[in-house]
């Protein structure tokens, strides 16, 4: 294929706006895939992204299309729709010269939408407005044209309106890549220059990497280097993604397609790598970054015998997704376990219901954190340390006041659009989420996009329910990364009768010390057995108590509840009331059975 006859595009969308719908058309009319097979989302691949509709990974499909007598190979290069994946949208962005930005023509621009639309603007992409969903009752295409008018300045115009469900005008959709984006920019007489997108891991093959060829031309046998690891392998195997995984003797400039070179972990050939030629070295594209993960969370078996099965699930899903990063760690009351970081809420719980579903895994996951940092105060404290910043994933190694000279914690820009109705709510949630408003647009007369920049902390647990909740679903929010900025942090301890419980220490903002120390008060008191004596729970900073709940005395007598009634349903109890009592942890002289951690460390 010569290169003025190949675009490379991608097609971006807040979740639910039809991006699989539409990749499925396309799919369909290129006769890339059967019509009559039942086509519904074909490359999402993986049962979690089948069920949450969304895309984990990326996938891609190299499509034929006949237009104006000329034969066109269109790629279209999937990417991961979610915020916390934009390292890997915008990677995959940066294989492609256009995208086809989705909105749904009821529910109009969404958070994600804008978001997806900076990070293609960002990266000099043409953007063609598709308006999906005209077929639905509700659907008002005039004024979401008129709000992508306003929000990205696309003249209206410039919008395809489609319905991707009934297959109605798509065909246009396909002319318009062809004449609004450009061809790749390469040279196919330099050396090769390939970049990695995205790669995934196959038990037999090894990896199996998707790259673009910005420039030279890929052969099976050539010897190649990886800019980031210096590495050199030997291509096994290259060809198309149609969307299946088709071998062909080569890949030009131009091309994207997929690539086996014996690369044993997603680590030898990470998102954002550029590979050349051994020999002939390339300036590596830019933007090479490692996933960097900011949310963590500790990670146990239930039961400490299945630990052997639950580490051996961890390590074959992180073979296939570098960007967890995994550390072992252990707790009082939970055991061995790992803990382990993501780069967002939704990948974390992706990745535990991967655990669940893909590998039978029953695991306790503990309330997320984020990465705070500590700058150490003196020359000696960072010789120690070997760092001047230290990152805190861990509550137990919270450096003290004396040795710190500010503490930090992550923050990122956040973009919520809402109708209007519920805008004063909304900054009330944002307020409480010590939130500070930079921005707020009229997106039409009934629409409005705030945007506030919010510590991650605190929209990490339920944000997203809350304001979901409040607006009836219709508010929609999406972040990006803002770096870092100061924080008053403190740890806090738990107590149980003026005995700190090791496992329960938290870092938390003065601000919010309060009301966390009392919601875990209240779970734990909830948890614990009574006993025969009083049990005072309390949290507390330093030696200052601020948070208080009592245990009543009271020794539980389930026999109580038989009224001397059948013999078995009496032993059949008691022995229950053993079996909660195993595994006993003892704070003083309180024993704390396992299921109150798990109550208070677990996820809500
Ligand atoms: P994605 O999350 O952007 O990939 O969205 P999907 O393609 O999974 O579509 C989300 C939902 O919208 C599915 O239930 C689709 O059947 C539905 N949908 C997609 N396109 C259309 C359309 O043109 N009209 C109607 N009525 N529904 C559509
Ligand atoms: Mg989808």
């Amino acid at each position: 294929f010569p290169v003025e006859d190949i675009r490379n595009f991608s097609i971006i969308a807040h979740v639910d706006h039809g991006k699989s719908t539409l990749a499925d058309r396309l799919l369909e009319l290129t006769g890339t895939i059967d019509k009559t097979q039942k086509n519904k989302q074909v490359l999402d691949k993986l049962q979690v992204e089948r069920e949450r509709g969304i895309t984990v990974k990326a996938q891609t499909a190299s499509l034929f299309y006949s237009f104006g007598g000329k034969q066109y190979l269109l790629n279209l290069i999937d990417t991961p729709g979610h915020v916390d994946f934009s390292y890997e949208v915008s990677r995959s962005l940066s294989a492609c010269q256009g995208v086809l930005l989705v909105v749904d023509a009821n529910e109009g621009i969404q958070a994600q939408t804008v978001a997806n639309f900076f990070l293609a603007f960002e990266a000099q992409l043409s953007v063609i407005p598709v308006i999906n969903k005209i077929d639905l009752k509700n659907a008002d295409p005039e004024r979401v044209g008129k709000q992508i008018e306003k929000v990205f300045d696309i003249p209206s115009e410039e919008c395809i309106k489609i319905s991707a469900k009934l297959g109605t005008n798509v065909d246009s959709v396909l002319q318009a890549v062809i004449e609004r984006i450009p061809p790749p920019k390469v040279h196919r007489a330099n050396p090769l220059k390939a970049l990695v997108f995205d790669s995934t891991f196959d038990q037999y093959r090894g990896v199996v990497a998707s790259i673009a060829l910005f420039d030279g031309m890929l052969s099976k046998g050539d010897k190649i280097v990886s800019a980031h690891t210096k590495k050199t392998y030997e291509v096994n195997q290259v060809g198309i993604l149609n969307p299946n995984e088709q071998p062909t003797h080569k890949l030009y400039a131009g091309q994207v397609g997929f690539l086996i070179a014996g690369m044993k972990d997603v680590t030898e050939a990470q998102i954002g790598d550029t590979l050349y030629l051994h020999n002939h070295p390339v300036e590596p594209l830019p933007g090479f970054k490692s996933a960097k993960p900011m949310v963590f969370a500790g990670v146990y078996p239930i039961d400490q015998s299945e630990y052997n099965n639950l580490k051996s699930a961890i390590e074959k899903l992180t073979l296939n997704d570098s960007s967890v990063t995994v550390h072992r760690d252990s707790s009082l009351a939970l055991g061995a376990g790992w803990r382990l970081g993501f780069l967002g809420l939704l990948h974390m719980e992706v990745f535990n219901q991967r655990l669940e579903q893909e590998y039978n895994a029953s695991v306790i996951l503990t309330t997320p954190t984020v990465p705070y940092k500590a700058v150490l105060s003196s020359a000696k404290l960072i010789k120690e340390y070997k760092e001047k910043e230290i990152t805190i994933i861990n509550p137990a190694q919270f450096p003290d006041k004396s040795k710190v000279t500010e503490y930090l914690e992550p923050v990122v820009l956040g973009t919520v659009i809402t109708p209007t109705e519920y805008t004063g709510k909304i900054m009330e949630l944002c307020q409480a989420r010590r939130a500070i408003q930079k921005n707020m647009t009229f997106i039409d007369e009934n629409r409005v996009m705030l945007k506030y920049l919010f510590p991650l902390n605190e929209i990490v647990v339920d944000f997203y329910d809350s304001l979901k909740s409040l607006s009836s679903g219709y508010a929609s929010f999406d972040y990006e990364d803002a770096g870092y900025q100061t924080a008053d942090l403190i740890k806090m301890d738990i107590l149980l009768n003026g005995n700190i419980v090791e496992e329960l220490v938290t870092v938390v903002h003065r601000e919010k010390a309060y009301t966390v120390g009392k919601s875990i008060c209240e779970r734990l008191k909830d948890s614990l057995p009574r006993q025969l004596f009083e049990i005072a729970v309390q949290a507390a900073i330093g030696s200052k108590v601020i948070a208080r709940e009592t245990v009543k005395a009271y020794r539980k007598n389930v026999l109580a509840k038989c009224y001397g009634g059948d013999i078995t349903r009496k032993m059949k109890l008691l022995k229950r009331q053993a079996e909660g009592k195993k595994k006993l942890r003892k704070i003083g002289n309180i024993e704390i059975p396992k299921n109150a951690f798990i109550k208070v460390l677990k996820t809500q």
